[in-house]
């Protein structure tokens, strides 16, 4: 038996004035979803726990199993590693813009004109420089943004970021946030990383263009998010399944490959609302011929919920239900879907909430209750209740069969 782990980020909502006091996922015509649900047990979810308004980052441990309160250390390892970085344990690892500076140290544009071209060469100016007796490694990912690693030892994750998250401001200063060698260490080692970055970005060949094509030059760092890489027992060592993560976002990936699932790159799959959520549909179907557990992320619910979209998140949710078809016969044929989101990204708050989300889990012999449609209210009248995200995975392992029995 198999289980495809379908996750529409922040897709969770409140009722929504514009759409008659339905959220989008209800308003929203979703015909396999519904017949998903009718096949399936349904419930809702707490992340966390109740109240608890989860990150993407913590909420995606908790699905998979992990409690993010021992595993969590900052969004920089994930980060790192969804940019394809090996991450090991102990790495100190950090998410980084490339930025605009003026001369008097005032922030011009945290992202550098959006640049688009070029970053690759800049993250090579400083992949693999040592400073101190400490490694960097350093990758740019999409537009301004990119990560950086430092392995060594005596390091520390306690450090102020120098982003002061608006422009016209002047920069922070990195120091330390605990009164440690180890933190003093990590402070001077980003100070004169950040020093060599601005002294040879003044002579890149991409700044050279930039200037004249009159665009903002990339000449300084942003550095934030700052962690040292946990040591995170395998999904494989912890499941016995072999699984795979089909999805777009860097964040995504990276908790995957931290969990040591395979990636699978996808054309189209940008993690936007724009990615092709057709092909990526593809790819994990056929990812089922060669993985027990193949795990689904589409990540445009979440961005329309940031806007206060509601419209746009119904049509999306709309588009979504069109590409899942393939699903409803993965859970015909007896294998197992499971369908939710990572949080509540209501229209109205423009942001997560600690709404429990709606969840389905469908196939093999689950018990299936009376719930025909799949939404926020629907689904609290399911037969698994309500629950915390925590015992997801363990509820996916007995529904395959691979529970483990407590006691004789
Ligand atoms: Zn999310
Ligand atoms: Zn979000």
């Amino acid at each position: 038996m198999k289980t495809v782990f379908f996750i529409a980020d922040g897709m969770a909502d409140l009722p929504c004035m514009e759409l008659n006091g339905l959220t989008p996922l209800e308003a929203a015509k979703t015909p396999n979803m519904d017949l998903i649900a009718k096949k399936g047990i349904s419930g809702l979810m707490d992340i966390i726990k109740p109240g608890t308004v989860p990150g993407s980052d913590v909420a995606h441990l908790a699905l998979f199993g992990l409690d993010p309160y021992e595993y969590y250390t900052g969004r920089g390892p994930f980060e790192a590693a969804g940019l394809g970085l090996d991450v090991y344990p102990g790495d100190i690892a950090a998410r980084v813009n490339f930025a605009t500076r003026n001369a008097d140290g005032i922030v011009i544009d945290r992202r550098a004109g959006r640049i688009r071209e070029g970053t690759a060469e800049l993250a090579n100016l400083l992949d693999g420089l040592e400073i101190d007796g400490v490694k960097i490694l350093f990758k740019a990912g999409s537009e301004h943004r990119s990560a950086l690693i430092l392995r060594g030892r005596g390091l520390s994750d306690r450090i102020q970021s120098n982003d002061p998250k608006k422009e016209g401001k002047p920069f922070y200063e990195v120091k330390a946030l605990e009164d440690t060698d180890s933190a003093k260490k990590t402070v001077n080692i980003i100070k004169k990383l950040i020093k060599i970055a601005e002294e040879k970005f003044l002579s890149a060949e991409v700044n050279k263009r930039r200037v004249e094509a009159n665009q903002l030059l990339a000449n300084t760092l942003l550095i934030r998010g700052f962690g040292q890489a946990p040591h995170i027992p395998s999904f494989l060592q912890r499941t016995n399944m072999k699984s795979v993560c089909v999805a777009g976002g860097g964040l995504y990936k990276g908790v995957a490959a931290l969990l040591g699932m395979d990636v699978i790159d996808v054309p189209g799959a940008t993690g936007g609302v724009t990615s092709d959520i057709e092909m990526k549909v593809k790819y994990a179907i056929e990812a089922l011929d060669s993985y027990d557990f193949v795990f689904l992320h589409i990540k445009g619910t979440d961005n329309y919920g940031h806007d206060g979209n509601a419209l746009g998140k119904k049509e999306f949710i709309e588009k979504i239900d069109k590409v899942i078809e393939p699903l409803v016969k993965v859970c015909e044929r007896g294998d197992l879907v499971v369908i939710t989101s990572d949080h509540s990204t209501p229209c109205i708050a423009k942001d997560h909430t600690a709404d429990p989300v709606p969840v389905i889990i469908a196939g093999g012999d689950v018990r299936i209750d009376d719930v025909t449609s799949f939404g926020e209210r629907a689904c609290a009248k399911g037969g698994n209740l309500r629950f915390k995200g925590i015992h997801l995975l363990s509820i996916i392992l007995s529904a395959m069969g691979l529970g483990k029995k407590f006691g004789a």
